[in-house]
């Protein structure tokens, strides 16, 4: 049915591990070019894609308003394949996370967020994390591998899915995207904005730039790419004001220091369009370590001329974790400092508490390649089977 001519130019879309193209994983302008290769016009292209995305469609046959001659063509080298569900909770504070099991066995979590009109999901992008912070769980189990960006957006798609919220004239649950879930997007540059392009996009889920936010620990030299390809909300994970203390808690600071890291993101936001928008500095308040008034007058005057809001998250133990959480008053104090010293700082509720869906809470199963650490993935693992058996 297809020429060899056409066979090889579909060969740039094909998943060398099912030999099929996903679909699910094709940004606007890929689609495009997939339908290109099959001479059908670019509409064939933004069918598919509300299909999808608009629709929820499982399946190519779902897809009646195509011909059941291109549906035949689509099923012979192509095929819709989401993420399996290895276990959905719901916390009662209404928070939803979700364990999926990407191709080769592992497991990464995806986590929703409710608070009054705005939902926000988190979203995955590598198994794993290989820069180590001593502070997260995600790290502390080593690296494996990227997500593909099916794998990304496929968080996003079983999320809107499962809230009906594809229905036509259903509310959009899922306002906001942050990718803060497990890994560091900017080490997965390319599927990470393809799926991030597809978050945004008309044909996709329609999220406005301000509201997908990537969050990096500090890898400049791609943040510095960022601009180039795409407008999306940064958000950066400091953790300390000094070089001394920061080296410790996020080791890729070695290598990119807090002034390059605060000037990269300076360039980023010169580089936007709309001049008015302003870095999100997180910082995890970790007892003893990073929390003293001291530390948060540092703070202050480190970010005294950098356009940022600061959000604070109170430390999320995990098994085996060296750190403990400050107490109350200790974080209030310490958002107090800053609130006087002019900042926005909101404290990050912890949310999904009882699911451990909070941030550095998410475990997956990490099949590590770096064999960091036994004993963490040992435990991670544990937890996983206990969830999966709830
Ligand atoms: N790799 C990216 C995004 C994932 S981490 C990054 O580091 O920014 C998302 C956020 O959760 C980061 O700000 C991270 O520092 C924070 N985090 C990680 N472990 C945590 C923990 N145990 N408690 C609270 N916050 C944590
Ligand atoms: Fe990776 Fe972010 Fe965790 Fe650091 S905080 S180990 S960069 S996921």
């Amino acid at each position: 049915m297809i020429s060899d001519a056409v066979k090889e130019g579909l060969a740039p879309f094909v998943d060398s591990d099912t030999g099929k193209v996903n679909l699910l994983g094709l940004s606007d302008e890929r689609m495009e070019a997939f339908f290109a290769v099959l001479g059908e016009k670019r509409f064939r292209a933004q069918q598919v894609m509300k299909w999808m995305h608009h629709r929820g469609a499982e399946s190519i046959d779902d897809m009646t308003d195509i011909s059941k001659k291109m549906r035949a063509i689509l099923n012979d080298i192509a095929e819709i394949k989401a993420p399996e569900i290895v276990s959905q909770l719901e916390s009662k504070d209404g928070t939803r996370k979700w364990v999926i099991r990407v191709a080769g066995g592992s497991c990464v979590e995806t986590v929703f967020i409710p608070d009054g009109d705005r939902g926000t999901l988190c979203v995955s992008s590598q198994v794993g994390c290989s820069l180590d912070c001593s502070f997260c769980s995600t790290g502390k189990q080593g690296f494996m591998r990227d997500l593909s960006c099916a794998e990304i957006i496929g968080q996003v798609w079983l999320a809107a899915k499962s809230y009906d919220s594809l229905a036509t004239n259903a509310k959009r649950r899922i306002t906001n995207v942050v990718m803060m879930g497990m890994g560091e997007p900017l080490l997965n540059f390319d599927n990470v904005v393809d799926a991030m392009n597809l978050m945004r996009s008309d044909y996709g889920y329609g999220i406005s730039k301000r509201r997908v936010t990537l969050s990096t620990s500090g890898v400049v030299n791609q943040l510095q790419r960022l601009s180039a390809v795409t407008d999306v909300s940064l958000a950066i994970s400091l953790h300390a004001a000094n070089d001394e203390l920061r080296d410790q808690l996020v080791p890729i600071n070695k290598k990119y220091p807090i002034a390059v890291l605060l000037d990269a993101c300076r360039q980023y936001m010169a580089d936007l369009p709309d001049s008015h928008r302003v870095t999100t500095v997180e910082y995890t308040l970790i007892n003893g370590i990073n929390d003293s008034m001291d530390q948060a007058r540092e703070l202050a005057v480190l970010l005294k001329d950098f356009p940022c809001k600061i959000n604070l998250i109170p430390f999320n133990p995990f098994p085996l974790s060296d750190y403990t959480r400050p107490s109350k008053s200790a974080v209030y104090r310490f958002q107090t400092i800053l609130i006087e010293a002019g900042f926005i700082a909101p404290i990050r509720t912890t949310r999904g508490d009882d699911i451990d869906a909070a941030c550095g809470q998410l475990v997956g199963q990490v099949a590590d390649k770096t064999k960091r650490s036994q004993r963490h993935r040992a435990a991670a693992e544990e937890k996983i089977r206990i969830i999966t058996q709830a």
